[in-house]
Order: structure tokens, then sequence, then C-alpha cells
């Protein structure tokens, strides 16, 4: 992030910057979606990236994102907003409530309790299965051995709207083989979205085949503490 610029010229100068970097990897500009992430930012930050013509987002936590957007989604009807954060089985229900797409989905507890509270609510946020491409412990997502059942599992058993997938790889690790992994795995599903790509590594995830960047710093800068 270059300090001293408004949130609005930081967006423009991505928006060139992805459309070039698209170009240059031989894709279509507008197959990759620039997502802004405002975890830890007010509602004015928000309202600034919508005023420049931003209109998808992604928070990483339910509470923080359910104090948030409602009045936002209320007063732009084409916001859209992601879940990117890891998701508890009992907050499933506020967040199929809440969100347009749930990114995060991992395991077998938590798929059945989605479909259960669609079924309820009448409502199919896109679904991406989140794979932990580097196999960190501490880390959410299906291991990759397993992501090839799982995701036919939440299709045949569940019937979710799998759309496709997400990964956060390793932090200092080379992302490009990650990447790549996550791509083969939706190319083997049929899956055309994959949410990969942050401010460190979009760059990466574009020559990849990204199609949602999620990026934080480099639109709102650094995070100070989570509201
Ligand atoms: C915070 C977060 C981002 C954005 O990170 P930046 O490095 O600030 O761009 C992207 N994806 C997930 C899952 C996040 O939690």
């Amino acid at each position: 992030m270059t300090p001293g610029i408004t949130i609005s010229e930081r967006l423009s100068a991505l928006r060139g910057r992805i459309a070039d970097l698209a170009r240059a990897a031989g894709r279509d500009p507008d197959a990759v979606a620039l997502m802004a992430v405002s975890k830890t930012h007010p509602a004015e930050a928000v309202v600034e990236a919508l005023e420049a013509g931003q209109r998808l987002f992604g928070e990483n936590r339910v509470q923080e994102a359910a104090g948030k957007y409602p009045a936002l989604k209320a007063a732009h009807p084409d916001l859209r907003l992601h879940l990117i954060g890891p998701l508890q089985t009992n907050k499933a229900a506020e967040a199929v409530a809440l969100f347009d797409a749930i990114e995060t989905l991992d395991r077998p507890r938590l798929a059945e309790v989605l479909a259960r509270e669609m079924a309820r609510q009448n409502r199919r946020p896109d679904l991406f299965v989140e794979v932990n491409t580097g196999e960190e412990a501490q880390k959410a997502g299906i291991a990759p051995a397993d992501a090839d059942a799982f995701i036919a599992q939440c299709r045949d058993q569940w019937k979710l709207p799998v759309v496709g997938l997400m990964c956060i790889p390793p932090d200092g690790e080379n992302p490009a083989p990650h990447f790549a992994l996550l791509r083969e795995i939706a190319k083997r599903h049929g899956l055309t979205r994959l949410s990969m790509g942050m401010s460190a590594d979009y760059e990466t995830a574009i020559r990849f085949g990204s199609t949602e960047l999620r990026l934080g710093t480099a639109i709102f800068g650094a995070r100070g503490t989570p509201l």
C-alpha cells in the first residue's frame, strides 16, 4: 500500500494493474474479480469503496460482518458479500442469511448444517470448498488428499451449490505450487471459480487462473485491532 492516497485511488490503480496482468496472462480481465476485504476496517471505509464503484466485499468473521453490512446492503442492493474466514456450525444460520457466498466449506459436519439451513431459509449462497493446500495443522481447509471425495459428497449427497475452491498458501512460501494444486483439483470437478491471491501474492494468482482476488491491505491499508 502507498501511504497518503485514498481508497478510491488505490482501487483504481489496482483495477488497472489487474487488467494488465490478466491480459499479459492471456486472460479476459473481466474474468478476474477484485474482492475488497474489509475486516477490521470501519463501515466508513466500505462506503468509500462503494462510492468508488466497488461492489464485491469479503469479511472473515460472521459477527463483525453482521454489525457492519446489513445497513450497507440495504443501501446498495447490488453489494455482494463473501465469508472468507472459518465458520462454526453454530453461526451457519446467520452466515446463510447474511452472505452471498461462503468460501470456507471444509468439513462434512458443516456441509450438513449448511444444507439444512439453506433448505430452512430457502436461500442458497454460492459455496467454495476451502483446501488446506499446505497441509498446515493450524489452518482450516480440507486436506488435498480428501478434497475429491469431499467435493463429490457435497454435491451428490447434500446437493450443495459448490461453485469453486479457495486456498490460503502458507506464509513465506512460494504460492505458485499451491495455486497450481487448487486449479488442478477444480479442473477435475469442472469447477470454474478459484478464490486465491491476497495483497502479497495476487499477481501470481492471476497467472494461475484466479477468478477472485481477496485484497485487504492493498485497498484499505494496514489493519489495526479487530472491531
Ligand atoms: C484478511 C484476509 C485476506 C486479505 O489479506 P491482505 O493480505 O490484507 O490482502 C484475504 N483472504 C483471507 C482469507 C483473509 O482472512
